[in-house]
């Protein structure tokens, strides 16, 4: 019996999500007196998971996985679970996970709970907290198969330490041809993406027109965030659709997320709502953000933020 992680990795490297999940899985084997075990596909370094509880790591590399295919993933998780009469399995919520849980689930006959928030609250009956409703309720929810999936929402419950002295071993997993195939991927380069970002710096309309962006992407920049923006701003073709966050957009679960010029329509705020501190820049005192925000700042965007990018420099090189 054990209880299997996924760690995902994006050209060999691990990104946060995937210590986090290791993290989580460290403790929900505690909770089950059972070991963990964690499953990598091309990925480098897997030493770094043994710093957050792997005690052993199945690593599977194969060309036909350098680019993501969910049928093809679905299978190599089924194969070490079972190899490793896994009873839960624990995946993180990319989009990719998104994909791919559905099909694992079918596969092992399991229940699948996904936007999970917190350890298990209770094991028997085993039952997990959820996000719901765009994160503005909690779903509590019991998993009654025998075979369970927990899928972590992203900076939900944290990066924790437990080092052990892991070791690392080769699987050898059948690769099925799935029907799909990706040929190639193309990459926006040199920006941090939303997905992968711990900070975020969104406008909306407020800013007025696509040629103001700049002061907006230079303080992204400063602070090593990705841009984001709200719907109309995107509907407008002020910035590509793939920075609109919201209900209808991206989510958003970031340490920092910064909203300038954005009204805070519900709509918005669905999407970004799970981020840890909300900043807001506004010359509309009532606008409904204020609510939402953590830390608020009445005034011009384009009297605020170029003094906000020179004090950071200041800062940075201070
Ligand atoms: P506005 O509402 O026009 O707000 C602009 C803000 O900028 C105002 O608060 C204003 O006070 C402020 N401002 C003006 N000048 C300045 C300045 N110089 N400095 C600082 N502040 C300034 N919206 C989303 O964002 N994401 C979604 O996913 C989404 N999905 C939707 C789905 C549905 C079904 C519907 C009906 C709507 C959806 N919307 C979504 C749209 C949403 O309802 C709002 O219309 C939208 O979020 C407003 O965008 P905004 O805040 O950029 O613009």
């Amino acid at each position: 019996m054990s209880v299997l992680v996924f760690a995902d990795s994006t050209d060999g490297k691990f990104k946060k999500n995937a210590f986090e999940v290791v993290s989580y899985g460290k403790k929900v084997a505690e909770q089950l007196d059972s070991n963990v075990v964690v499953l990598t596909i091309n990925a480098n370094n897997t030493e770094a998971l043994y710093t957050y509880g792997a005690d052993k790591v199945f690593a599977v590399s194969h060309d036909a996985l350098s680019i993501f295919n969910a049928k093809a993933y679905a299978s190599v998780i089924k194969q070490v679970s079972d190899a490793q009469d896994s009873t839960v399995v624990i995946l993180d919520s990319s989009i990719d996970t998104l994909h791919l849980a559905p099909l694992l689930a079918v596969a092992l006959d399991a229940g699948y709970a996904s936007n999970v928030v917190a350890l298990p609250t209770s094991i028997s009956p085993f039952t997990v907290k959820r996000k719901a409703f765009s994160n503005k309720a909690y779903s509590h929810t019991l998993i009654s198969t025998d075979k369970k999936i927990i899928g972590v929402a992203q900076n939900s419950y944290g990066v924790f330490e437990s080092p052990v002295a892991g070791t690392t071993e080769s699987f050898d997993a059948v690769i099925a041809d799935s029907g799909v195939k990706s040929e190639k991927v193309e990459r926006i380069t040199g920006k941090v993406t939303i997905a992968d970002a711990e900070v975020v710096v969104s406008a909306g309309r407020g800013l007025k027109g696509p040629e103001n962006w700049g002061m907006i992407e230079e303080l992204a920049d400063v602070l090593g965030a990705a841009t984001a923006c709200s719907k109309p701003v995107s509907d407008l073709g002020w910035r590509p659709h793939g920075e609109h966050v919201g209900q209808t957009g991206k989510p958003v679960a970031t340490n920092l997320y910064i909203a300038i010029g954005i009204s805070g329509a519900i709509q918005h705020l669905a999407g970004i709502n799970a981020s840890k501190v909300k900043v807001v820049i506004n010359t509309d005192p009532e606008a409904p953000f204020f609510k939402a925000a953590d830390y608020g700042v009445v005034g011009d965007a384009f009297e605020v933020v170029p003094k906000l990018i020179e004090k950071l420099k200041a800062f940075k090189q201070a």
